[in-house]
Order: structure tokens, then C-alpha cells, then sequence
């Protein structure tokens, strides 16, 4: 899929006040795609802000390594401060959900909204879309970008965007890694993004209560159906014994699917507002980005998310009954 960025190049040259933003609990495309998008907006002299609902997890702080560029809603942003926006550039999500307590402020922005997206998923977010759901990452559609609308990538940029796109493909593992995906990035390094350094800043900084969030994860797996579905609950009191914050559990959903056999890996994560963040991760061919859309969520076919009222229990056994459903779904169905 090609997209054309002219629409994208007009607004960019007839405007001066950019907010860029991503979805809650951001990772590493979320948050690489707005340091490249940023970068693009700076280069054209553009004053951008950049600002989050959620706060940027420990293991990203080396994108905004002066804590200048991430502002966080809420706490620091209130929502006055952005009434002279006038171009709202949305990246790497396409559904209200997504945007956690910044949707009241997109929903209201007077000004114009941009997509820019690599999800199945696709709510009317009143924006102008530039979307390739054939994409590993929204940070590959912002490195297409940035040539198209006249910027360069610096080394920062491409920092960035090489976070976004390793991070979406579970570095270059998941079977939407391209060779295409592998061109992208040696054309990052020739940019000056140092592989290495990311790879260690993102995973040889963990704090003593990520690693023991892990193990209490590992410890609670359960299987199902005769193991081919996987999961792990983290409750609240998880996170207090460890030590640990609530982005630690970022990725350990892949534990799932690290057993032999399993088709469905399930991770549930009590929310401090009550009910429970579920992260679905399916192999072998089941679309989890359908499975999750039963429960108001969404995503892709091999990765996706939804949010659930109720406690954990009864949420884990709504979850299974639906796995099992579209794993097993019985002879009258077949
Ligand atoms: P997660 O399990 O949070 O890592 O999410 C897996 C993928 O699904 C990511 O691409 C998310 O952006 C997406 N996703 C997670 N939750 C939702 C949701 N409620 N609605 C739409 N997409 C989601
Ligand atoms: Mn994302
Ligand atoms: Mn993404």
C-alpha cells in the first residue's frame, strides 16, 4: 500500500502549532514514531508539543534523554493549555479507547486531526487518515513520511524510528518482519541509529521488580485446553510485593506463547480504575484482533488488547469461553 502524503505535506507548510499524541500506555512505536515525527516537525520549523495521557515507561526515557519532548495530560498538560493547537497528529492508533483521558480533548479539538496507523481496527476519529494496516510499524509509515514532506532523518529521528519498528516486530522476529523491514532499518543505522545501544537500554535496564513481576507472572501460567491456550494474571498486589510499576508489564504477555504448543497467549492486568487490561497473543492463524473486538478492544491478528469491567476471575472466565469458543467452536459450527 502507498499513501500519499501531499494532504499531509499541504497541512504541515499552512500551519505552525502541531500536538502530536499516541495511544495510553505507549511502547515503542508509539512513542519512536512521535520522537521521528517531532523531529520532522522541528526541521520545518514548526512549534511542536508533544503530549500523552500515559506516562512514558523507565525503559524509554533514553528517547527524551533531557525529558523535554514527552509531556504527560493531566498531570503536567491541562487541557487550556492546548487550545492553540491547530493540527492534532495522532499516531499508531485508530479508536477512541485507545486514547484514555485525551479523547474528551480530541473529541473537542477545533482544529485538524491526522491518523497515522498501522491497525486493523478503525473507529471515525474525524481525521484525515493515513493508514497502511499492511504496515509492521506507524514508525515505518512516519520514516516514508518524513522524505515526502521534505525532512531528513537525523540520528535522533532515527533512534526513533528504528525503537518503533524493532519494538513491533518483536525485533525483527514476528512474521511481519519484512525484508523490506530489514532495508528500513539498515538505512536507519547508516543514519546514525546504534542498534546495540537500543537493543541494551531496552533490555538490560530492568529494575529488580520487572524481573520479579516476571517470575511472579511465569509462576501464576495456567493452560487450557489441553495447552493450547496460555495465561497469566498480574493483580494489583502483584505490583505492590514485587516493587514494581504498572509499565513493567510491558511485553510479558510473550511468556504465553513461549510454551511448546500454544495457539493463544492470554496476560491480564488488574487496572487501578478496577477491572482488567487483557493482552491477546495468538499463533497458528486465529485473528486476535477479532477475539479481542468482542470485548470492545482491538488491535492486529497476531497482537491485540481490550479492556474489561468486573474482577479477574469472572474476566478471565469470559476470555476463555471466547478463546475456547473460536479455538473449539464445535461440530454445529464447523
Ligand atoms: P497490547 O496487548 O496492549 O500490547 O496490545 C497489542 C496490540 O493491540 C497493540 O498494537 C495495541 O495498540 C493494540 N490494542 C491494545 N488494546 C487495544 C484496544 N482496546 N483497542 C484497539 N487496539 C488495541
Ligand atoms: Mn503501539
Ligand atoms: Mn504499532
Amino acid at each position: 500500500m502507498t499513501i500519499d502524503w501531499a494532504p499531509l505535506a499541504d497541512l504541515i507548510e499552512t500551519h505552525d502549532r502541531f500536538l502530536v499524541t499516541t495511544h495510553v500506555r505507549p511502547d515503542g512505536d508509539a512513542l519512536g514514531s512521535e520522537v521521528g515525527m517531532a523531529g520532522l516537525l522541528r526541521q520545518k520549523g514548526k512549534d511542536v508539543r508533544v503530549v500523552n495521557a500515559s506516562p512514558t515507561p523507565p525503559r524509554y526515557d533514553f528517547l527524551d534523554p533531557e525529558a523535554r519532548l514527552f509531556e504527560r495530560f493531566g498531570s503536567s498538560v491541562k487541557p487550556a493549555e492546548l487550545a492553540d493547537r491547530e493540527v492534532a497528529i495522532i499516531l499508531d492508533l485508530s479508536a477512541w479507547n485507545q486514547l484514555g483521558d485525551m479523547a474528551d480533548t480530541i473529541r473537542r479539538f477545533p482544529g485538524r486531526r491526522v491518523v497515522i496507523d498501522h491497525h486493523v481496527s478503525e473507529d471515525d476519529l474525524g481525521a484525515t487518515f493515513f493508514k497502511d494496516s499492511t504496515a509492521e510499524a506507524t514508525g515505518i509509515l512516519v520514516m516514508r513520511a518524513i522524505p515526502a514532506l521534505g525532512g531528513s532523518i537525523t540520528p535522533d529521528v532515527a533512534c526513533g524510528l528504528l525503537t518503533a519498528i524493532a519494538m513491533d516486530t518483536g525485533w525483527f522476529r514476528h512474521s511481519n518482519t519484512r525484508a523490506g523491514t530489514l532495508r528500513a532499518v539498515a538505512e536507519l543505522i547508516e543514519a546514525g541509529a546504534q542498534i546495540d545501544d537500543i537493543h541494551r537500554k531496552l533490555f538490560e535496564r530492568n529494575t529488580l521488580g520487572r524481573v520479579k513481576l516476571m517470575g511472579e507472572t511465569l509462576s501464576n501460567m495456567r493452560t487450557d485446553l489441553g495447552g493450547r491456550v496460555a495465561y497469566a494474571t498480574i493483580s494489583r498486589d502483584d505490583l505492590l510485593r514485587t516493587g514494581a510499576i504498572p509499565q513493567d508489564s510491558e511485553d510479558l504477555v510473550d511468556f504465553t506463547v513461549s510454551l511448546r504448543g500454544v495457539e493463544v497467549g492470554l496476560l491480564f492486568i488488574e487496572q487501578v480504575r478496577g477491572g482488567a487490561k487483557v493482552s491477546f497473543r495468538a499463533r497458528k492463524g486465529l485473528d486476535c484482533s477479532r477475539l479481542a473486538g468482542k470485548f470492545g478492544g482491538g488491535g492486529h491478528r497476531e497482537a491485540a488488547g481490550a479492556t474489561l469491567p468486573g474482577p479477574m476471575s469472572e474476566n478471565v472466565e469470559r476470555v476463555l469461553q471466547a478463546v475456547r469458543q473460536a479455538l473449539d467452536p464445535g461440530p454445529s459450527a464447523r
